[in-house]
């Protein structure tokens, strides 16, 4: 599988022998959601996660995903409150929520003073409706829509109501902080507005002397506005499906999706989907057709990571839930290489993204047993990556945060490799030479730079047939 798959972690997938199982299945990434726990619930989680990287020999990369300026439900007392169209709830401050029944807490007083009846509140991404009937010392009665579960934290939206917001708030510099501290390998920032936000996440990092790539989560109409601005400085994009559907019109939603993915793909920036890609399978062995349908269409439409949410983080099936989506982006990858033209040409021009595609069409035509790219940065893996080979592709990198980082491009196959010898061809090789996985007469096609006599370093300039 070329496609990487991200897997959010919760109470559903804690334990190791769970973790352990989902790297079995194909996740490389695990995603922590600081809206659902903090530095102290994570600590020991990560501690586990590389444990079990340690005795799998696969890198994992740890997502934080920052909560950002989402409103949520508070903690309800009946969680999970089931819900049925027609039926009456209240929702007001925590401080109330003894004394009346159905109660939703909700402690932003000041959107609560705005509600009109008739004004329209939804609950969990989207996924239940209610109306305002009226609003009492303080407290709104709710009549419901539709049916569904309510649970604590939930993200609330009222359509229409605008709420002025930073991207990143005070808890998240602080838990961005803490999670650094843990030793998070990548951090994904929630309604990024524009370039500002995550130029200042990259400010925090170096203030904190280290580098980690930051994922712009694209859920706001706003950032689509500036979307290219935002590709140049984020180091991978999501396509964050919950709060974009709700912010845009949700039949816009496909035709984004697919908008935003082309626009990475041809800035050979990491692009990850998420969000309801097989959510019938939180309660359900098997996904939908309209599922498996949505998962293949994310693969062809070009993305490098699907996610899963809450599949894996509370659903009773996470790894049938891996299990499928591994299946479905290998059929998925199956048909591209049939139909589409692997490798693809890029789009934008430079020497390192022609030496990219000239080592992919190298690969091809020499029938390679797979590309192997030395990389100080990780550019050249993305570049290689974004012509989509069918052949697997090595990121080799002695920077540890940069082979945490290769993690979210497709088909690359992220490895530390050791300083030693300064020449990075050599290392190369040495590499080529000593993984077992390739044997003696396969054909190679490697990546590297290298630097002029006086030179300490160069950009990648260098493409060899290499035969083991
Ligand atoms: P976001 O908008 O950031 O995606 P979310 O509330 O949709 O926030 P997800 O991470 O997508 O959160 O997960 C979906 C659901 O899974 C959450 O609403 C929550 O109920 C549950 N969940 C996720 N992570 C945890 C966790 N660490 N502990 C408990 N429940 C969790
Ligand atoms: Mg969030
Ligand atoms: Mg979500």
């Amino acid at each position: 599988m070329h496609t990487k798959i991200i897997a959010t972690i919760g109470p559903a997938c804690r334990e190791k022998h769970m973790i352990a199982s989902l790297v079995r299945q194909g996740v490389r990434i695990f995603r922590l959601n600081f809206s659902h726990g903090g530095a102290q619930d994570f600590a020991d989680i990560i501690k586990v996660i590389r444990e079990v990287e340690g005795q799998s020999k696969a890198s994992l990369t740890i997502l934080q995903d920052l909560s950002g300026p989402k409103i949520r439900t508070g903690d309800l007392k009946e969680s999970p409150m089931t819900v049925n169209s027609g039926d009456e709830v209240n929702m007001g401050p925590s401080e109330l929520q003894e004394q009346l029944p159905r109660y939703i807490p909700f402690d932003h007083v000041e959107i609560l003073a705005d509600l009109n009846t008739g004004d329209i509140v939804r609950v969990s991404d989207g996924g239940l409706k209610f109306e305002v009937l009226n609003r009492q010392d303080g407290v709104v009665r709710l009549v419901a829509s539709d049916a569904g579960i309510i649970t604590s934290r939930k993200g609330i939206s009222f359509p229409g109501i605008r709420t002025s917001i930073a991207a990143l708030t005070a808890k998240d510099e602080k838990d961005l902080v803490d999670g650094l501290k843990l030793g998070i390998d990548a951090v994904a920032l929630s309604f990024v507005q524009g370039p500002e936000d995550i130029a200042q996440a990259k400010d925090i990092i170096e203030e904190q002397g280290t580098w980690i790539p930051v994922v712009a989560k694209l859920e706001r109409e706003v950032a689509l506005k500036r979307l290219e601005e935002i590709i140049d400085i984020a180091d991978a994009v999501m396509v964050a499906r919950g709060d974009l559907g709700l912010e845009c019109p949700l039949p816009s939603l496909p035709t984004l999706q697919k908008r935003i993915i082309s626009s990475c793909n041809e800035s050979a920036t990491p692009v990850i989907v998420a969000t309801q890609m097989l959510l019938s399978m939180v309660n359900n062995p098997m996904p939908t057709r309209a599922e498996t349908t949505d998962v293949a269409n994310a693969v062809l439409d070009g993305a490098d990571c699907l996610m899963l949410s809450e599949e894996t983080a509370i659903g009773k099936y996470p790894l049938e839930c891996v299990g499928y989506m591994a299946q479905i982006a290998e059929e998925a990858e199956k048909l591209f290489f049939e139909k589409e033209s692997s490798p693809i040409r890029p789009v934008k021009s430079g020497g390192e993204t022609f030496l990219a595609f000239a080592a992919c069409l190298m690969a091809q035509k020499v029938d390679a047993r797979a590309l192997v790219a030395h990389t100080d940065s990780g550019f050249t893996a993305r570049l290689i990556s974004s012509c989509r080979p069918v052949q697997k592709i090595f990121g080799l990198s002695p920077n540890s945060n940069m082979q945490k980082y290769m993690n979210f491009s497709w088909g690359v196959i992220s490895i530390h490799i050791p300083e030693e010898p300064a020449d990075h061809l050599q290392r190369t090789e040495n590499f080529v030479e000593g993984y077992p996985g390739f044997c003696a007469g396969d054909e190679l096609i490697i990546t590297a730079g290298h630097p002029k006599p006086g030179q300490e370093r160069s950009l990648t300039n260098l493409l060899k047939v290499y035969r083991k």
